[in-house]
């Protein structure tokens, strides 16, 4: 049998998951989504491929995300997306595993905690770790949560927003929000369905999302310095057809901005529940945001004008955790708790 001597770290994102190997860097990074037949149970495929099959349909086969809001929906199907990516990044090779890095949401519950350590030990894995996304993100995105004072990091992504103030490597207060990028996607469709009588479906609106969204400051432009517009095709609700409706930022940010008003009270109500100390500290350190959703044109500022603090971006939104694991991998295990 060949030595265990892998170190793996997982991001188990609601949108994204990825797997990083120490030594050999990061060996998956797709969407969460896995692809199950229905008449046998079984795997048919997952990541890109199962995201392809996502809205079709089809009567053969279910796309699910195990993770929907942050919140583990099955674990059974974490175990099946593992298994899968595992062995396909090691083909028959999972045993070699000796140490497996597991990123969970913060607000996760403790039976969940348990059912995930579990987990790695059903894979013949017995140095099974979890550690707080936050964390893995502050991390990630290079901030040095060791030293004595506080840092804010936000993390805008998929199924939720999470805030974490971190200070001496650990998180002192964190919180949670339900209304990330999923929930952008679903009030775009929404308004469009209202506004324009017609169905455009969630892939499309992720586009209309990325292409077309921001928060504040001049609207995003094409190359010509027109601003920009999108054409997203659906289907009419009045005649049932397919058609287009051609989209605009300005209405675009009119949802965002509805779609920030929670988040930007749950970001008071961080800011006022963090120890004077800590808060203190802000001033200076500023707050960091991450995630694939704080690449929206205008965030950085908008949260500025909020905190009143510095504002960073995360040089890598989408891999930050990831890239904090591979940094908690390297650390002893003093920092971790492989027991809940
Ligand atoms: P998670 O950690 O929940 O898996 P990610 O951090 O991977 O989430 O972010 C995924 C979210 O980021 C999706 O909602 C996706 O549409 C959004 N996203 C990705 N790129 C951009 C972009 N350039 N602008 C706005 N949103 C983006
Ligand atoms: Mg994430």
């Amino acid at each position: 049998m060949d030595k265990k001597n892998l170190s793996v770290g997982v991001d188990l994102g609601t949108s994204n998951l990825l797997i990083y190997v120490e030594g050999q860097g990061t060996m998956f990074n797709e969407p969460s989504f896995i692809a199950i037949d229905k008449a046998t149970g079984k795997v048919i495929c997952v990541g890109f491929e199962a995201a392809k099959l996502v809205g079709k349909n089809h009567e053969k086969f279910d796309v699910i995300c195990p993770l929907q809001g942050g919140v583990i929906s099955d674990i059974g199907l974490i175990r099946e997306i593992l298994i899968f990516t595992l062995n396909k990044i090691f083909s028959s090779e999972i045993h070699t595993i000796q140490k497996l890095l597991i990123c969970i949401p913060s607000d996760i519950t403790n039976t969940e905690k348990e059912a995930i350590i579990k987990l790695g030990h059903s894979l013949g894995i017995d140095n099974t770790i979890i550690q707080q996304e936050i964390k893995a993100a502050a991390l990630g995105t290079g901030v040095d949560i060791f030293e004595p004072r506080g840092h804010m990091v936000v993390d805008i992504g998929g199924g939720t927003t999470d805030f974490g103030v971190l200070s001496l490597g650990d998180v002192v207060l964190s919180k949670s929000i339900k209304i990330a990028g999923d929930f952008f996607d679903q009030q775009i469709i929404d308004h469009v369905k209202v506004m324009h009588k017609i169905e455009i479906g969630l892939q499309t609106a992720e586009k209309v999302k990325i292409i077309l969204a921001s928060l504040t400051g001049s609207y995003p432009t094409n190359d010509d310095d027109d601003d920009l517009v999108y054409e997203a095709m659906g289907r009419d609700l009045i005649t049932g057809l397919p058609q287009s409706v051609m989209l605009n930022t300005k209405e675009i940010r009119e949802i965002l901005l509805n779609c920030f008003d929670p988040i930007k009270s749950v970001l008071l109500s961080a800011l006022e529940e963090t120890p004077p100390e800590l808060a203190g500290d802000l001033v200076d350190s500023g707050i960091y945001l991450t995630g694939g959703c704080s690449q929206i044109s205008g965030l950085r500022e908008y949260i500025e004008d909020i905190a009143k603090v510095p504002v960073y971006l995360s040089e890598t939104p989408l891999t930050a955790v990831v890239d904090g694991c591979k940094k908690l991998l390297k650390m002893t295990n003093k920092y971790f708790y492989s027991e809940v």
